[in-house]
């Protein structure tokens, strides 16, 4: 059995890495949130004693998210590019939990996976959620130079080797999650049906059902990135992080970034608090090194001017 799991792993593995076709792994279950929560989810922005959690996997000296300063001496032309192997799957279950909004993935669906750049082995996509601010000036966990996004995808992997999700939420290098810069712009087309989706899960605690997405649609074309090791920017902050943050950002509209803000923190029939502003601020880099996977001095002119075009945050 073990070695069955390790060979279907190799052979996994082993496309990913030149791209072809995977054997085809069991039939995905139905989506359900692995916790009641994925997150503590208090129905309100967190409180600094909220992030006072202890956790003996907690250290505090890499934590997330950071403001990462683009310099000289980042790149590591020994970072392979990273694969996304991202397909229509499901079904996929939309979730308020009081915070974001979730767009989960059961735990035995490997439709999805993450792999190369620094990683070992492959990672499967368990849920995605954005964070945003009230208004544009603000909204993303991590920043360029100092300064903010409107908001920032999240899309959550976790490695194939832990028996589910939460085993993988406590375990080193558990977690690799890709962090997407959002600008306001162009509706996203792809994102849109998630969009029309959310009026179903308007307050904390609802769920809906929406069959099967393909995340590709989300990405941008160019995959060139920073990478660091951190933790979840959610209480309890594990630090099991591998984070991958894109430098090209994604586009969506005024009005699919205010259907986000429309959503409540909020269970029906309690006070209505808008969900806004559901971003944690930047931590201490400590004695980490950020590095990316493309040339610093040329690509950040190139960040600078059509694609990382932040608002001042
Ligand atoms: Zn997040």
């Amino acid at each position: 059995m073990v070695v069955q799991a390790m060979a279907s792993r190799l052979l996994g593995m082993t496309a990913l890495r030149g791209l072809g076709p995977r054997a085809p792994g069991p039939p995905c279950r139905r989506a359900a949130p692995s916790r009641a929560c994925s997150l503590l989810c208090p129905g309100r922005i967190f409180t600094k004693e909220d992030w006072d959690t202890k956790h003996s996997t907690i250290s505090g000296r890499r934590q997330s998210p950071i403001d990462i300063q683009p310099a000289e001496g980042m790149f590591d032309s020994g970072l392979g590019p990273l694969h996304t192997h991202y397909h229509r799957s499901g079904p996929m279950l939309l979730y308020n939990n009081g915070y974001s909004f979730l767009a989960e993935y059961p735990d035995n669906c490997s439709a999805n996976v993450l792999g190369g750049g620094p990683l070992q082995g492959r990672y499967r996509l368990k849920q995605f959620h954005f964070h945003w601010g009230a208004s544009d000036e603000r909204g993303s966990e991590h920043r360029v130079n100092g300064s903010a996004f409107p908001a920032e995808l999240h899309l959550v992997h976790w490695h194939e080797s832990c028996e589910s999700f939460n085993e993988a939420l406590v375990s080193k290098k558990g977690l690799a999650v890709l962090g997407v810069f959002v600008e306001v712009g162009e509706t996203h087309a792809r994102l849109q049906e998630l969009v029309e989706a959310l009026p179903n899960i308007t307050h904390k605690g609802m769920m809906h059902e929406v069959g099967t997405f393909d995340p590709s649609g989300l990405l941008p074309p160019c995959l060139d990135f920073w990478t660091y090791p951190g933790s979840l920017t959610t209480p309890p902050p594990y630090e099991t992080v591998t984070w991958f943050i894109l430098k090209r950002s994604m586009s969506i509209s005024g009005e699919q970034l205010a259907s986000f803000r429309r959503l409540y923190v909020s269970a029906a029939g309690e006070r209505a608090v808008r969900m806004v502003d559901n971003f944690r601020m930047p931590q201490p880099i400590m004695d980490r090194s950020v590095r990316s996977s493309f040339p610093v001095p040329i690509e950040l002119q190139d960040a600078a001017t059509d694609t990382a075009a932040p608002a001042r945050g």
